[in-house]
């Protein structure tokens, strides 16, 4: 009996480097590897380069950031993307 990797079941392995219990989890499994390695590969770029927020406020972004807007400034965009869907529901309320 093994134990899997990816969904802790226990499993009868067919082959001796058999990790997991099933296709789906070592689907799942490479998937996973595979957007980790994205994910991982954006950010070293990211290394060296001097990001600032979107948000025009000047602040340097870490390489982990992933919206281009500091903590701050996302939230706010957060509100203005709120604020455009209420305008619009307005507005499409008064046009019928
Ligand atoms: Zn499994
Ligand atoms: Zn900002």
């Amino acid at each position: 009996m093994k134990l899997c990797e990816r969904c802790d079941n226990t499993f009868i392995p067919k082959v001796s480097y058999q990790i997991y219990c099933s296709l789906e989890c070592r689907d799942t499994a490479t998937k996973a590897k595979i957007a980790e390695r994205y994910h991982f590969t954006r950010r070293q770029k990211r290394i060296g380069k001097n990001r600032r927020c979107l948000g025009g406020c000047g602040t340097s972004l870490s390489i982990y950031n992933d919206s281009g807007f500091c903590a701050n400034c996302n939230v706010s965009k957060k509100a203005v993307d709120k604020t455009l869907k209420d305008l619009k529901g307005f507005f499409d309320y008064e046009q019928e």
